[in-house]
């Protein structure tokens, strides 16, 4: 249940619309669909809008929905985000509303975003005492697929222009009834590293004939884990983990080639690039040194999700008239974790928060479980809060 300090919200837990949130968010958790498939979800989605007559576009990066209501009063517009996407996870929850698709599973709790919005949409549909307009952005393909930047591509704030953007993402381990908002890091900027070692392979038995690209692959290893420690300042942020190693097929041949797949974790454009220049050197004089050749290339994914701070302050303002100053925490580091609401903040200002999922507590030991974690589930409680965010967040904005 909410806290004890939380003062009304504006759809409090015993109104009209949190049992049919709660209903919404079970048939999304139990009807699951991947990146830019999200077809059944898309279609669930607009005939909630349309039931309550709320003007929709469909077809934004391919299963994504804009869905406008206009105050009734003239003013300016804003965007509210939520994701539709699932994971390619098979659930081990055995609940009434597990998930009826084969490996695949809401485990972000983007079941429970999409819910919260619809909830606040339908809300301001039908109290529409705002000045202005609120595009409500149901977007696909948050979990790698940079449905976010497709989006944006496809004219989203040209289309619907905003003044300001909006994101929020449940955050397991924060209690029910506490938001979190950062100034202006909240994720990091993620980009895939791909190392090939190439060596000569060759009898194992006889070392002196061969260039062992294992040998020089785990070197590398190694030496990649000096650039964070000795390459950046202690008070930077950055993360390098090797993730995949492919070599070998069998227990006496020593192969031509290695295979190093990694990820790379940074806030700062600048040490994005410094790391990267260091990771080269260092491939380059490893491999060198053992007599190999090294390449290294890497994709980027998402950029860094910096909120604009005075947007930010904002939601900290809005969210604390809901759960009060003390429970709307404004220290929390960010996390290393990416969010391709980036791409929709690096083409309009916003900000992007945290809404507490739950704190492990002895007679809710999953409440607090991890995103992407096989067990972990949307918490119900926190449906209406999420919605009434939303709504706040509106009428502070858009005051008449
Ligand atoms: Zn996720
Ligand atoms: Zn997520």
């Amino acid at each position: 249940m909410i806290n004890k300090q939380t003062k009304t919200m504006t759809i409090d837990a015993g109104s009209d619309l949190h049992q049919p949130m709660i209903k919404w968010r079970h048939w999304l958790h139990q009807h699951p669909e991947l990146s830019f498939k999200e077809f059944i979800s898309s279609d669930f989605i607009a005939s909630v809008l349309e039931e309550y007559g709320i003007e929709m576009h469909r077809g934004f990066a391919s299963t994504g929905i804009i869905a406008t209501i206009h105050g009734k009063h003239n003013g300016s517009s804003i965007g509210l985000r939520a994701d539709m996407d699932a994971l390619p996870i098979q659930e081990m929850n055995e609940f009434a509303h597990k998930s009826t698709h084969k490996g695949k599973m809401h485990a972000c709790g983007h079941d429970g975003h999409s819910t919260m919005l619809l909830g606040a949409a339908v809300y301001l549909q039908q109290n529409n005492d705002f000045a202005g307009t609120v595009h409500c952005i149901f977007q696909p393909a948050e979990e790698g697929g940079a449905g976010g930047q497709v989006m944006v591509k496809e004219g989203l704030f040209e289309k619907f222009p905003c003044q300001a953007v909006y994101g929020m993402h449940n955050w397991p381990g924060l209690g029910v009834g506490k938001f979190a908002v950062h100034n202006t890091h909240v994720m990091a900027a993620v980009e895939t590293i791909n190392i090939t070692i190439t060596g000569k392979g060759g009898h194992a038995a006889m070392p002196e004939q061969i260039i062992d690209p294992i040998l020089t692959g785990a070197h590398v290893i190694t030496a990649l884990q000096s650039i964070v420690s000795r390459t950046l300042a202690p008070t930077e942020s950055a993360v390098i983990s090797i993730t995949m190693a492919n070599a070998g097929f069998t227990h006496n041949v020593i192969p031509n080639e290695m295979q190093l797949t990694g990820t790379l974790r940074y806030f700062n454009t600048d040490i994005g690039q410094k790391i990267k220049d260091r990771m080269q050197e260092i491939i380059h004089h490893t491999c060198s040194s053992m007599g190999a050749t090294g390449r290294i290339w890497f994709e980027e994914g998402y950029p860094a999700t910096i909120n604009t701070p005075k947007h930010a302050q904002q939601c900290a303002k809005s969210s604390s008239n809901l759960v009060g100053e003390t429970n709307v925490l404004r220290d929390m580091p960010p996390s290393m974790g990416a969010e391709d609401f980036s791409f929709l903040l690096n083409a309009c200002e916003g900000a992007y928060i945290w809404i507490g999922n739950g704190e492990a507590l002895e007679n809710q030991p999953t409440s607090a479980c991890m995103l992407h974690n096989t067990k972990y589930d949307f918490n119900d409680d926190i449906l209406p809060l999420g919605a009434s965010y939303w709504i706040q967040l509106v009428q502070d904005v858009l005051k008449k």
